[in-house]
Order: C-alpha cells, then structure tokens, then sequence
C-alpha cells in the first residue's frame, strides 16, 4: 500500500472492510447469530503508524498486536485522539509482560501458568485487571504454543490449572483463545474449531464461575468458518490492509 496516498489507503480499507461484513453476516446468520455480537479485530503487526492511522479513519477501533516492544510505541503515538482497543494477541516473553500491562487492554495468548503469574504481578502493581483468554492448541501441531488440548481425555487435567489462573485477583478469563494448523482449504480447520466448541462447553460445565464466552479464533484465512464455529473475536490482518511488509 505503500504507493497510494492517505485517502487512497483509506478507501481501500473501507472497501476490504465492507467485504468482510457481508461475510460476517452470512457467516454469522448460518450459525444463529448476529454479527453485531463478533468483534473485529485489526491486526496491525509489522505495519507502519500510517497504516493504522488509515485503519482509524476507516472506522477500526480494535487493533491486534504480537510484539510487545514494536506495539507500544504505535499505542503511544496513537493515544488521545480515538478510544482505541489495543489487543496482545502474541506469545508473550516473560520479560516483555510489564510492557503489556502497561499499554494493552486485552491479552488473548495467555498459554502457560507462569506467564498468568507475571501478568497478575504486574498488573497488582499498576491496579488494574487485565482481561484475558487461555490458548489452547487444539490440534497437536508442536509448533503451537497454549496448552495441549487435541486429546480430548486430557481435558480434566486441565481444570485445576485454569482454577488456579482464576484465582489471580489481577486478571479475569473471558474464555479461549485458538489458532489452528494451516491448511490450503478453510473447511479443514472446521473440526478443530468444532473441538474448541466441546472443550468451551466442558470448562462451562466444570468451571461455571468463570466466564467461557469469548472464543477468539479466526484469521484473513479462515474466519467464516471460525465464525459459524462459534467465533465471537476474529483476528484480521491481511484481508483488510494487504500482505504485510
Ligand atoms: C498475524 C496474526 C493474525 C492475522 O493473520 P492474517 O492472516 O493476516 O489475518 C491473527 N492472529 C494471530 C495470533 C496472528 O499472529
């Protein structure tokens, strides 16, 4: 998008994000819901301030980082104008967790007990509650991080460690955070997303004091199908601002 001037990128974005509502909407009414109830989130990692501004003036309000110590420069620069909604949705590094207490409003990737810790100690020490979402790997693939979840009678093993997160005063769960294998075909990530479905219902059951309603699952790629799945957080980059640099 380099190439094109500010009104230019913006009309482009408004016309990806038009798109992408009709989609939504189908989407949405296939599985019994109202798009209004999904929440789109902008993923901006890797893209220049420029881009965001643009994103801002085509009516986005929540945008979607990875990397902590590239994102709060962009939140700084950005803050005052708009109320946005910045969101974590990266692995974490433990040494990056003060920086994400600091500046993001929601943490989708929490995927390990100690990183909860973290963001409960620094979260007490600017007292705040930071809204979060546990990762699961739903699939098995090794190279994806949040805990293991694709074996369906492990599932019980998991209920005292989600308690225990719970429990942090500095932190609230909201519900799950998944992302899938990559295929060449959107429909093949249907059934892991159907799996999350089950694993949502069984912490419903197991760990009703705690809040499950958020599933967050959903890229460029394959949100229409995370959708009818049951997404109420879709997480796009591509399909609203282009390839990344
Ligand atoms: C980059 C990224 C996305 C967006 O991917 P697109 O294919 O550009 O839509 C979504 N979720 C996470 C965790 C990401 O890192």
């Amino acid at each position: 998008m380099i190439e094109l001037s500010f009104s230019e990128k913006v009309a482009l974005i408004e016309e990806n994000l038009a798109t992408i509502k009709t989609r939504m909407v189908k989407s949405a009414e296939k599985g019994g819901r109202e798009a209004k109830d999904i929440k789109l989130v902008a993923v901006t990692k890797l893209l220049p301030l420029e881009t965001i501004k643009a994103g801002i003036a085509a009516g986005l309000r929540d945008f979607g980082e990875n990397y902590p110590e590239q994102a709060y420069e962009k939140i700084r620069a950005l803050a005052g104008d708009e109320k946005l909604t910045w969101h974590m949705i990266g692995h974490i590094q433990s040494r990056k967790t003060r920086t994400v207490c600091s500046y993001f409003d929601w943490v989708h990737a929490v995927d390990r007990l100690k990183i909860a810790r973290y963001l409960d100690r620094y979260c007490a020490e600017i007292n705040r509650i930071m809204p979060i979402l546990i990762e699961v790997n739903v699939s098995g693939e090794e190279s994806k991080h949040g805990w293991n979840a694709w074996d369906e009678n492990s599932w019980p093993d998991l209920v005292a460690q989600f308690k225990e997160i719970s429990l942090f005063p500095h932190i609230k769960i909201h519900g799950l955070m998944s992302m899938p294998p990559f295929f060449d075909d959107p429909e093949k990530t249907r059934p892991f997303y159907q799996r999350l479905g089950r694993l949502q219902q069984f912490l419903k059951d197991q760990l009703p004091e705690i809040s499950w309603d958020e599933l967050s699952i959903g890229t460029s790629f394959d949100y229409e199908v995370a959708i009818e799945e049951g997404a109420t957080i879709i997480r796009l980059g591509t399909t609203i601002f282009g390839a990344r640099p």
